[in-house]
């Protein structure tokens, strides 16, 4: 494998990239995403699926969505599963847990870029989008370092009859904690899968001593190692329930950019 290593100098902050120069599609095992449900079935308010955690490990061993009735967010990282509570903490999940929504891979790196100075994580993705222009392709990110802040939330486990996720998001617990180090997990879709997975950057946060974590909404990173996978290969699994089968899919944009969206 050639590695070519640079420096560059964006909006005031050094990164090194070393870009592996990834073999052939022929001579090079692709890596393949697999999702359970869509993000507009979420975005309705399907919060149950039949999908187990055990299930899920059979796909992968990193990724990243939720639980059953939205009690947490997931975190698949090493090939363990952890829910993010809405109080922050870190609990070790076990085999036979349902998820209604998330996506897996065996995650590789195509490339690593190592981050020496402080970093807001919005300039870091402007940067990984100058210099990644591959807008077509999925993207798995795992940006393992120090974090000077990180602001996270996580939902609380949700009530039948389930609200619409803009509703449940309401009652969402934010956290910004202090000189950290962990992992970001995480994902990235092309804008013309927006309606099955996010079609902008997604991470979920783990520290090292799987205490803290949740979806991230903003940080700022004293130094990391990014680590991005592209990918061409996508296995979609849709739910086999009544809700999911008898529901009609609004697809309203501005109900997921108010979820997910964030403080960045
Ligand atoms: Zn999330």
């Amino acid at each position: 494998m050639r590695n070519s290593v640079f420096n560059l100098i964006i909006s005031g902050a050094l990164f090194s990239i070393y870009a592996f120069s990834p073999k052939s599609n022929t001579e090079k095992k692709q890596i393949s995403i697999y999702q359970y449900s869509t993000l507009s079935a979420l975005l309705e308010g399907i919060y149950d699926g039949e999908m187990t955690i055990g299930g899920l490990k059979k796909q992968g061993d990193f990724g990243i969505g939720t639980f059953n009735a939205l009690d947490g967010e997931l975190i698949m990282f090493k090939g363990r599963c952890y829910k993010a509570t809405s109080d922050s903490k870190i609990i070790t999940m076990n085999d036979t847990v349902k998820t209604p929504f998330a996506a897996i891979c065996n995650f590789r790196s195509d490339t690593v870029i190592r981050i020496n100075h402080r970093v807001k994580i919005k300039t870091l993705e402007s940067y990984l989008d100058s210099i990644i222009s591959k807008p077509n392709l999925i993207f798995a990110y795992q940006i393992t370092g120090k974090f000077d802040t990180i602001v996270i939330r996580s939902v609380p486990k949700q009530e039948k009859p389930y609200k619409r996720l803009i509703e449940a998001y309401k009652k969402q617990g934010v956290f910004t904690l202090t000189d950290q180090e962990g992992v970001l997990l995480g994902y990235k879709f092309p804008k013309y899968l927006k309606d099955v997975n996010m079609d902008d950057y997604h991470f979920h946060f783990l520290s090292n001593d799987k205490t803290k974590g949740g979806h991230l909404l903003n940080c700022s990173i004293l130094s990391a190692e990014v680590s991005v996978a592209y990918i061409r290969n996508y296995n979609l699994q849709l739910p086999d329930n009544s809700y999911f089968n008898h529901t009609t899919f609004s697809n309203k944009k501005s109900e997921l950019k108010q979820v997910e969206g964030a403080e960045k």
